[in-house]
């Protein structure tokens, strides 16, 4: 901070830009959050945001301490309305909204209902995906050994691609749930994070 302006840096790992050039909205939005913290802890008119991706580039948005004020009075007006509907209704997951870019990062996929019913539909690109079902069988074929499971969420037999090492510690007709998975084809294949539990 100088006086009454604040320089604030974000840095992201992937890149910051929409298709059409301009910064993603989350990450405007983000900015604008730090900066509504920023104004509301100090003597700040204005805020000075970079968001810079490690490629080296850059956007720059000049945040005011009314505008920096307003996207905080619409924050507490989204929590009030969240907490509302919170109270409400009977269980978290009708709170949830699987989108690709919250849904790629959250740790809570594979206990997120949401999330496993429309995960085929969020064009994700990594290992996000999860597959839950009774183990039908294993089989080996030229692209090597691959599960079939009865799929809970996708109501179909699923395959899996998977390590012959993994596979060893299966056993037909038990419950698993495989996760981190990620997308080839029709088919699942195992990543460099994937994880199978037990699920009974
Ligand atoms: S996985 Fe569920 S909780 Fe996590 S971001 Fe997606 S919808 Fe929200």
């Amino acid at each position: 901070m100088h006086e009454s302006v604040a320089d604030l840096r974000e840095y992201k790992s992937g890149t910051i830009r929409e298709k059409d050039g301009l910064l993603r909205c989350e990450y405007l939005d983000q900015a604008k959050f730090y900066s509504y913290l920023i104004v509301d802890t100090f003597q700040v008119e204005t805020v000075n945001a970079s968001i810079e991706s490690l490629s080296g580039d850059r956007c720059e948005e000049q945040i005011s301490l009314e505008h920096a004020r307003r996207f905080g009075a619409a924050v507490e007006m989204s929590l009030t309305e969240f907490n509302r509907e919170n109270e409400k209704c009977e269980t978290w997951e009708v709170l949830a909204t699987p989108n690709r870019d919250a849904c790629t990062f959250c740790l809570g996929r594979p206990v997120c209902r949401p999330f496993k019913k429309s995960q085929d539909q969020l064009g994700l690109e990594g290992e996000q995906y999860v597959l839950e079902g009774n183990l039908l069988g294993l089989e080996k074929t030229k692209l090597g050994t691959v599960a079939a499971v009865k799929d809970v969420y996708r109501k179909k037999r699923s395959e899996l691609l998977i390590p012959e090492e993994v596979s060893q510690e299966l056993t037909s007709d038990n419950a698993y749930m495989f996760m981190n998975l990620r997308r080839q084809g029709q088919m699942l294949s195992w990543g460099n994070t994937s994880r199978v539990l037990r699920c009974d």
